[in-house]
């Protein structure tokens, strides 16, 4: 925890001309160092350029320029204070993709010139029982998460992907195998774990039934992994431009939950829901679809579950399961990027130049967004 400069130096100001020709020269071994990154400076502020510092190359730690990185719902509620943490400057991100360009002497994992991706998390203990079982994103001494999160490394708080550059320790990267579409990539580093750990976890069978209740950035690519599962997938949306995707993304139907017709022909139907809202509502319409031991899977909302009215006669006579699940571990991160590697499933994205950013939060809100936008920090390195 010993302080390295970083929370001393001057770590929010305006990107001068001078500071963006500054290119560090070779970070290994030579200290911290500058890189341009966009954040936030307060709750209500707009994104800008500014700089952060990212620590030294360490022995065990790749340094990758970052070609793309996702906006997940998760950084617009960290932006907003939703999550209550009160550190600025805040630089969101983590869903990054990007090339390996330096590595300390003990990596063994990338050579420089790899693919490399970044998600949720950038460092756990190692040694407690979760960490030992695969399950750093429940690490029993604090998770470092991959930005807002107290930096054990370095001191400070830690910087996400909206950044042309970021360090971390090999274990915390994920390979990318070739071939893969790099931007629409990216999001499978959150809103695919997300999705594809209750699947797992759940053991998700051929045939089963699921539903998918939001069909936004992980509600899409639930819906993708369900399908490449074989189950029968039904999608929940509010929005009704959008049921026209679910066939293409592999789901038998859309369904507006507003729909009480709908959702009466559909009680009792499923083994499994998993809810990708990222806000409060009411669940009990959606527990009343559940078979008897069906389960709905939580992995939107990480607020207080204030206003789902769940009703305790209906998990009894149920036995149903309201459960819980939030990203996944490293291995399982891994294993998600194989098997969609493997089935070519990517996110549908719409990619974005970074002076965009809050442009693109306000459309995220606005929940018109087909379905994960992915910041372009490749072209804008060319140009
Ligand atoms: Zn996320
Ligand atoms: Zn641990």
């Amino acid at each position: 925890m010993a302080g390295t400069g970083l929370a001393a130096a001057p770590l929010f100001s305006a990107l001068s001309a001078s500071a963006q020709a500054q290119q560090p020269v070779s970070p290994i071994g030579i200290g911290p160092f500058n890189v341009r990154a966009y954040g936030v400076s307060g709750v209500k502020a707009p994104f800008a350029p500014i700089q952060i510092q990212r620590r030294a190359v360490g022995p065990k730690d790749v340094l990758i320029d970052i070609l793309y990185c996702g906006i997940c719902h998760s950084d617009v509620h960290t932006v907003r204070g939703d999550w209550g943490s009160s550190t600025f400057p805040r630089v969101p991100g983590h869903e990054i993709v990007g090339r390996v360009v330096a590595v300390g002497n003990a990596v063994t994992k990338f050579r420089v010139g790899d693919i490399a991706g970044v998600g949720c998390m950038v460092d756990s203990c190692g040694e407690c029982e979760n960490c030992l079982a695969d399950r750093e994103q429940v690490c029993l001494k604090g998770t470092t998460f991959t930005y807002d999160a107290p930096d054990k490394v370095s001191g400070g708080v830690t910087y996400g992907g909206y950044s042309e550059r970021v360090v971390v320790t090999e274990h915390f990267a994920i390979r990318i195998p070739p071939g893969m579409d790099l931007a629409a990539t990216a999001p499978l580093l959150c809103a695919g774990v997300t999705t594809f750990s209750p699947m797992q976890h759940w053991r998700l069978q051929p045939g089963q039934r699921v539903g998918v209740i939001g069909l936004g950035g992980l509600g899409h690519v639930a819906v993708k992994l369900a399908a490449a599962h074989r189950a029968d997938v039904t999608i929940f949306t509010t929005s009704p431009g959008k049921l026209a995707d679910a066939q293409r993304l592999g789901a038998r139907e859309a369904v507006l939950s507003t729909d009480q017709a709908a959702m009466a022909r559909l009680a009792s139907h499923f083994d499994l829901l998993i809810s990708t809202v990222p806000y409060s509502f009411k669940m009990q319409p959606f527990m009343d679809l559940l078979k008897l031991d069906g389960t709905l899977v939580n992995v939107g909302l990480l607020l207080n579950l204030d206003g789902t009215e769940l009703s305790g006669m209906s998990l009894g006579f149920g036995r149903k399961s309201v459960a819980g699940s939030m990203i996944g571990g490293i291995a399982e991160t891994q294993e998600v990027i194989d098997y969609c590697a493997a089935r070519n499933i990517t996110a549908d994205i719409e990619l974005i130049r970074p002076e965009q950013i809050t442009q693109a939060y306000e459309r995220v809100v606005n929940k018109d967004v087909r379905y994960r936008f992915v910041i372009d920090f490749a072209s804008s390195r060319q140009a």
